[in-house]
Protein backbone atom coordinates (compact mmCIF):
# COMPACT_ATOMS: atom_id res chain seq x y z
CA UNK A 1 0.00 0.00 0.00
CA UNK A 2 1.23 3.59 -1.05
CA UNK A 3 1.17 6.57 2.05
CA UNK A 4 2.44 8.67 -0.59
CA UNK A 5 -0.22 10.98 -1.52
CA UNK A 6 1.58 13.19 -4.52
CA UNK A 7 0.50 9.70 -6.19
CA UNK A 8 -3.01 11.37 -5.87
CA UNK A 9 -5.06 13.61 -7.33
CA UNK A 10 -3.60 16.95 -7.05
CA UNK A 11 -6.99 18.52 -5.05
CA UNK A 12 -6.68 15.73 -3.30
CA UNK A 13 -3.20 16.16 -1.85
CA UNK A 14 -4.36 20.10 -0.97
CA UNK A 15 -7.19 19.02 0.79
CA UNK A 16 -5.38 16.03 2.58
CA UNK A 17 -2.71 18.92 3.71
CA UNK A 18 -5.40 20.88 4.60
CA UNK A 19 -7.04 18.32 7.37
CA UNK A 20 -3.48 17.51 8.82
CA UNK A 21 -3.11 21.17 9.57
CA UNK A 22 -6.99 22.05 10.68
CA UNK A 23 -6.62 19.31 13.09
CA UNK A 24 -3.39 20.00 14.55
CA UNK A 25 -5.00 23.65 15.76
CA UNK A 26 -7.67 21.52 17.28
CA UNK A 27 -4.86 19.27 19.05
CA UNK A 28 -5.84 15.92 16.79
CA UNK A 29 -2.64 14.89 15.33
CA UNK A 30 -3.79 12.81 12.29
CA UNK A 31 -0.93 10.81 10.16
CA UNK A 32 -1.87 9.97 6.41
CA UNK A 33 -2.51 6.05 5.89
CA UNK A 34 -3.34 4.51 2.85
CA UNK A 35 -3.50 6.92 -0.18
CA UNK A 36 -2.94 5.35 -3.67
CA UNK A 37 -3.20 1.95 -4.13
CA UNK A 38 -2.01 0.45 -7.28
CA UNK A 39 -3.72 -2.54 -9.52
CA UNK A 40 -0.92 -4.91 -8.36
CA UNK A 41 -1.78 -3.85 -4.90
CA UNK A 42 -5.18 -4.41 -4.92
CA UNK A 43 -4.39 -7.44 -6.41
CA UNK A 44 -2.00 -8.64 -3.77
CA UNK A 45 -5.24 -7.95 -1.15
CA UNK A 46 -7.83 -9.67 -3.43
CA UNK A 47 -5.19 -13.12 -3.19
CA UNK A 48 -5.54 -12.77 0.69
CA UNK A 49 -7.69 -15.92 1.95
CA UNK A 50 -7.83 -17.16 -2.23
CA UNK A 51 -4.59 -17.95 -3.47
CA UNK A 52 -2.20 -16.60 -0.07
CA UNK A 53 -3.11 -17.75 3.59
CA UNK A 54 -5.29 -15.42 5.48
CA UNK A 55 -9.29 -14.43 5.36
CA UNK A 56 -10.24 -12.39 2.79
CA UNK A 57 -10.47 -9.09 3.12
CA UNK A 58 -12.14 -7.46 -0.48
CA UNK A 59 -14.09 -8.76 -3.41
CA UNK A 60 -12.45 -6.32 -5.60
CA UNK A 61 -9.72 -7.50 -8.17
CA UNK A 62 -7.27 -5.11 -8.91
CA UNK A 63 -8.90 -4.51 -12.79
CA UNK A 64 -12.30 -4.15 -11.58
CA UNK A 65 -11.05 -0.61 -10.05
CA UNK A 66 -13.38 -0.96 -7.22
CA UNK A 67 -11.75 0.88 -4.67
CA UNK A 68 -11.69 4.96 -4.55
CA UNK A 69 -8.14 4.54 -3.57
CA UNK A 70 -7.46 2.87 -6.81
CA UNK A 71 -8.49 6.38 -8.40
CA UNK A 72 -6.33 8.16 -6.88
CA UNK A 73 -8.93 10.10 -4.80
CA UNK A 74 -9.24 8.67 -1.44
CA UNK A 75 -6.88 8.46 1.53
CA UNK A 76 -6.86 7.49 5.40
CA UNK A 77 -6.01 8.68 8.46
CA UNK A 78 -4.44 7.23 11.31
CA UNK A 79 -4.86 8.30 14.63
CA UNK A 80 -0.53 9.71 15.75
CA UNK A 81 -0.69 11.19 19.39
CA UNK A 82 -0.08 7.47 21.01
CA UNK A 83 -3.15 6.28 21.33
CA UNK A 84 -3.35 3.65 18.61
CA UNK A 85 -3.53 4.39 15.19
CA UNK A 86 -7.74 3.32 15.61
CA UNK A 87 -7.99 4.45 19.15
CA UNK A 88 -11.85 5.94 18.96
CA UNK A 89 -13.63 5.44 22.27
CA UNK A 90 -13.36 9.34 22.69
CA UNK A 91 -15.19 10.18 19.43
CA UNK A 92 -11.22 10.91 17.83
CA UNK A 93 -12.26 10.07 14.17
CA UNK A 94 -15.65 11.76 14.18
CA UNK A 95 -13.98 14.93 15.08
CA UNK A 96 -11.52 14.96 11.87
CA UNK A 97 -14.16 13.69 9.95
CA UNK A 98 -16.35 16.67 11.02
CA UNK A 99 -13.01 19.04 10.18
CA UNK A 100 -12.52 16.60 6.76
CA UNK A 101 -16.28 17.39 5.94
CA UNK A 102 -15.97 21.23 6.75
CA UNK A 103 -13.30 20.95 3.90
CA UNK A 104 -15.36 19.82 1.33
CA UNK A 105 -14.51 16.05 1.43
CA UNK A 106 -16.84 12.98 1.90
CA UNK A 107 -16.15 11.18 5.04
CA UNK A 108 -16.30 7.34 5.44
CA UNK A 109 -17.72 7.75 8.40
CA UNK A 110 -21.24 8.85 7.44
CA UNK A 111 -21.97 5.99 5.10
CA UNK A 112 -23.93 3.07 6.18
CA UNK A 113 -22.32 -0.29 5.26
CA UNK A 114 -19.53 -0.08 5.39
CA UNK A 115 -18.98 2.53 8.08
CA UNK A 116 -15.41 3.79 7.00
CA UNK A 117 -14.23 6.25 9.53
CA UNK A 118 -10.75 6.60 8.92
CA UNK A 119 -11.69 7.23 4.87
CA UNK A 120 -12.07 10.24 3.20
CA UNK A 121 -12.21 11.19 -0.59
CA UNK A 122 -13.05 13.93 -3.15
CA UNK A 123 -16.90 13.58 -3.56
CA UNK A 124 -17.07 15.00 -7.49
CA UNK A 125 -17.81 11.26 -8.92
CA UNK A 126 -20.17 10.13 -6.15
CA UNK A 127 -18.98 7.32 -3.50
CA UNK A 128 -18.53 4.61 -5.53
CA UNK A 129 -16.17 4.20 -8.08
CA UNK A 130 -18.90 3.21 -10.59
CA UNK A 131 -18.79 6.92 -12.44
CA UNK A 132 -15.44 7.42 -12.59
CA UNK A 133 -14.93 3.97 -14.14
CA UNK A 134 -18.17 4.58 -16.69
CA UNK A 135 -15.93 7.97 -18.00
CA UNK A 136 -12.61 6.89 -17.34
CA UNK A 137 -12.23 3.02 -17.28
CA UNK A 138 -8.91 2.79 -15.82
CA UNK A 139 -7.15 5.06 -13.40
CA UNK A 140 -4.59 6.19 -16.29
CA UNK A 141 -6.92 7.57 -18.51
CA UNK A 142 -8.35 9.35 -15.69
CA UNK A 143 -4.98 10.92 -14.93
CA UNK A 144 -4.92 12.70 -17.99
CA UNK A 145 -7.50 14.97 -16.56
CA UNK A 146 -5.55 15.86 -13.66
CA UNK A 147 -3.43 18.22 -15.15
CA UNK A 148 -7.22 20.13 -15.81
CA UNK A 149 -6.59 21.34 -11.94
CA UNK A 150 -3.41 22.24 -11.97
CA UNK A 151 -3.35 24.97 -15.06
CA UNK A 152 -1.09 26.99 -14.08
CA UNK A 153 1.95 25.86 -15.88
CA UNK A 154 0.09 25.46 -19.03
CA UNK A 155 -1.58 29.22 -18.54
CA UNK A 156 1.88 30.54 -18.13
CA UNK A 157 2.90 29.34 -20.94
CA UNK A 158 -0.02 30.43 -22.64
CA UNK A 159 0.60 33.93 -21.42
CA UNK A 160 4.33 34.02 -22.38
CA UNK A 161 3.87 32.52 -25.74
CA UNK A 162 1.13 35.35 -26.98
CA UNK A 163 3.50 37.90 -25.41
CA UNK A 164 6.45 37.09 -27.48
CA UNK A 165 4.06 36.85 -30.49
CA UNK A 166 2.47 40.49 -29.97
CA UNK A 167 6.62 41.18 -29.46
CA UNK A 168 7.52 40.21 -32.84
CA UNK A 169 4.52 41.27 -34.30
CA UNK A 170 5.21 45.07 -33.03
CA UNK A 171 8.62 44.76 -34.11
CA UNK A 172 7.95 43.56 -37.33
CA UNK A 173 7.82 46.24 -39.82
CA UNK A 174 4.70 46.55 -41.66
CA UNK A 175 5.17 46.93 -45.55
CA UNK A 176 3.00 48.80 -48.25
CA UNK A 177 2.31 47.18 -51.47
CA UNK A 178 0.05 49.54 -53.68
CA UNK A 179 -0.44 53.52 -52.92
CA UNK A 180 -3.44 53.24 -51.88
CA UNK A 181 -2.33 50.99 -48.83
CA UNK A 182 -0.11 53.78 -47.72
CA UNK A 183 -0.83 56.57 -45.01
CA UNK A 184 -2.13 59.73 -46.07
CA UNK A 185 1.10 61.13 -44.68
CA UNK A 186 3.45 59.28 -46.90
CA UNK A 187 1.09 59.16 -50.28
CA UNK A 188 2.08 62.41 -51.71
CA UNK A 189 5.92 61.20 -51.61
CA UNK A 190 5.23 57.89 -53.14
CA UNK A 191 3.57 59.14 -55.53
CA UNK A 192 6.00 61.76 -56.85
CA UNK A 193 8.96 59.12 -56.36
CA UNK A 194 6.61 56.45 -58.66
CA UNK A 195 6.42 59.50 -60.75
CA UNK A 196 9.84 60.30 -61.18
CA UNK A 197 10.56 56.57 -62.02
CA UNK A 198 12.44 56.73 -58.54
CA UNK A 199 10.41 53.83 -56.94
CA UNK A 200 9.53 50.85 -59.27
CA UNK A 201 8.82 47.81 -56.23
CA UNK A 202 9.32 44.50 -57.09
CA UNK A 203 6.58 41.71 -58.32
CA UNK A 204 4.83 42.12 -55.57
CA UNK A 205 4.51 45.87 -55.58
CA UNK A 206 6.00 48.48 -54.35
CA UNK A 207 7.86 46.72 -51.31
CA UNK A 208 8.07 49.58 -49.17
CA UNK A 209 8.08 49.30 -45.28
CA UNK A 210 6.59 50.98 -42.73
CA UNK A 211 10.63 52.98 -41.83
CA UNK A 212 11.74 53.18 -45.41
CA UNK A 213 8.22 55.41 -45.89
CA UNK A 214 9.08 57.14 -43.28
CA UNK A 215 13.29 57.97 -44.15
CA UNK A 216 11.54 58.64 -47.87
CA UNK A 217 8.87 61.69 -45.93
CA UNK A 218 11.85 62.85 -44.28
CA UNK A 219 14.13 63.00 -47.28
CA UNK A 220 11.06 64.43 -49.68
CA UNK A 221 10.62 67.09 -46.93
CA UNK A 222 14.06 67.79 -47.12
CA UNK A 223 13.90 68.74 -50.64
CA UNK A 224 15.63 65.79 -51.68
CA UNK A 225 13.52 64.67 -54.47
CA UNK A 226 12.88 68.25 -55.83
ZN1 LIG B 1 -10.08 4.21 2.49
Amino acid sequence: MSRNIKLCHPRLQELAGKLVSECAKQGLIVKLGECFRSVEEQNALYAKGRITSGNIVTYADGSSYSSMHQWGVAFDVIRNDGKGAYYDNDGWFSKVGAIGKRLGLEWGGDWVSPVDKPHFQLPDWGSTPTKLKRLYGNVNNFKKTWEVDDMTEAEVIKIARKEANDMVYRYVDRVYNRVFEIPDWGRPTVEKLIDKGILRGNENGLYISETLLRVLVINDRAGLYD
